[in-house]
Formats: C-alpha cells, structure tokens, sequence
C-alpha cells in the first residue's frame, strides 16, 4: 500500500490571503507553564525542558481545506445548510478518480464538456459518492503571489453534472474552486451578470457538495482511478470549512 499527500502544509508564506501566525512555545516556556501551579520553572524538568505547544491563528480556508454547504449559504436544497461537523463521516473515505485537466488559464474554467472527454479517455464512469480530483497543476504556484491569479476553477455545469450522479466531494489543486477572484468580479462589473459571481459555489445552495481547495501533488497519484482518498476535515463546531490531511490510498 502506498499512501500519496495531497495536501499543503499550513504556513505563514504569500499564498495565503490572511497571514497565518504560528506562535511556538518551547520546551523550556512549556516547563516554565507547567509548573508554575508548584512554582518551580524548566530547572526542575528533565533536562530544563517540558512540553512545547503552538498557538496559530489561521482561517478556516487556510491551507488544503474542505468546504461545508455552510459556506456557501445558510440553505441547502430548501433546508438549513449543514456546518463542517455535521457531514457524513463516509463520505471522505471513498474511491477517488483524478482528471488531468489542461493547465492553460486561458481556457476559462474547467467545464463539463472537458470532464466527459476526461472520463471518456481514461474509460470510466462517475459513480455515487466518489471523489473526484482534478489535476490543472496550479499548485506549482503554492507561496508565490501568482496562486491567486493563475487558476482556472470549475463552472457550475460541471460542478452540477457530477453532483447529479452521486459525487459529493470535488477537489482542486487551485487557490479556489471557481475561476479567480478578479476575472469574476471584472465580468460582473462589465456585464451585470450575477451568474458571474461564484456560481460553483452557490450552486451549493441547491444542491448539497463539498469542495475541496488546494490540493496538492495530484500528478504523483500513478493511476486515474482504482484508488482509494482519505479527506476527514477537522471537526469544529458551527464553520463552514476546515482543515483536512487528504490522502490518496494506493492498493499494490
Ligand atoms: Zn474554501
């Protein structure tokens, strides 16, 4: 069994839009914490040092993340959108598929045309509750400041023709699941069309999904299905994302 990382590791650099701040306690600070209810200070500890702890302050969106409908709206399919912490466990423990998507940005974003041909060429069929990855190489930009800029996003379409055959959890290697920030807002401004503005992820109003942004190394998965991912978010009370380690599961 070979297990594959597809994810980022969290860290203060210029691919994230909020800082994040890691405040490292040593071992020596750690000690001097620890004892303090008996007064005594990292002397005391076994070679002067306790335990250390970190404190981060970070967004839920940081890093290699999972997508609640909680983010996209508080109604879901006419209902109250589920947070992070209330998703079924199963559905981030299934058989993944991976789509070599064209990395070329200006190809506009990935639609469901592209995904058929996809499918079509590596011979599979979508199947309920699979996770479905999607390979555009933007991560080769993860710490330089043109991960905001040069991805290509998924459309509505697509994103809706997969969640009609049973998909539940669609992930990208971008800094986000529809096309870039600016390339959305320009269009709206220029054509008034609402449709302009995240129209994956409102989609995710009326239909229940989940997306997965920023994932990374999906070229290193040796085959484009037959193998298993592994993307539990964290469990945090009422967020509409968090954190996963996602990982693809290689049976040799
Ligand atoms: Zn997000």
């Amino acid at each position: 069994m070979r297990l594959i990382d597809l994810s980022l590791e969290i860290a203060p650099n210029n691919s994230e839009p909020v800082p994040v701040e890691i405040e490292y306690i040593s071992h020596e600070e750690g000690a001097d914490i620890l004892g303090k209810p008996i007064n005594i200070n990292h002397e005391q500890f076994p070679d002067g040092m306790g335990l250390s702890l970190e404190h981060i302050k970070l967004t839920t969106h940081t890093g290699t993340h999972i997508d609640a409908p909680l983010h996209y709206g508080p109604l879901c399919e006419g209902k109250e959108a589920k947070n992070i912490s209330e998703l079924p466990l199963n559905w981030f423990f299934q058989n993944g598929v991976v789509l070599n998507c064209h990395d070329d940005t200006n190809r506009g974003a990935i639609t469901q045309t592209e995904l058929q041909k996809k499918l079509e060429e590596i011979g599979y069929q979508i199947q309920p509750l699979d996770i479905v990855l999607l390979n555009t190489g933007a991560d080769k930009w993860w710490g330089k400041a043109e991960y905001f800029t040069h991805f290509r996003g998924v459309t509505k379409e697509a994103t809706a023709w997969l969640v009609e055959q049973g998909v539940k959890i669609i992930g990208i290697d971008s800094f986000g699941f529809d096309p870039p920030f600016h390339e959305m807002l320009k269009n709206y401004k220029d054509t008034q069309n609402i449709s302009s503005l995240w129209p994956a992820h409102f989609y995710g109003r009326e239909k229940e999904y989940c997306q997965i942004e920023r994932l990374a190394n999906l070229s290193l998965i040796p085959k484009s299905f037959g193998f298993k991912v592994c993307c539990f978010p964290i469990k945090i009370q009422k967020c509409g994302a968090s954190w996963s380690r996602v990982v693809a599961i290689i049976e040799d």
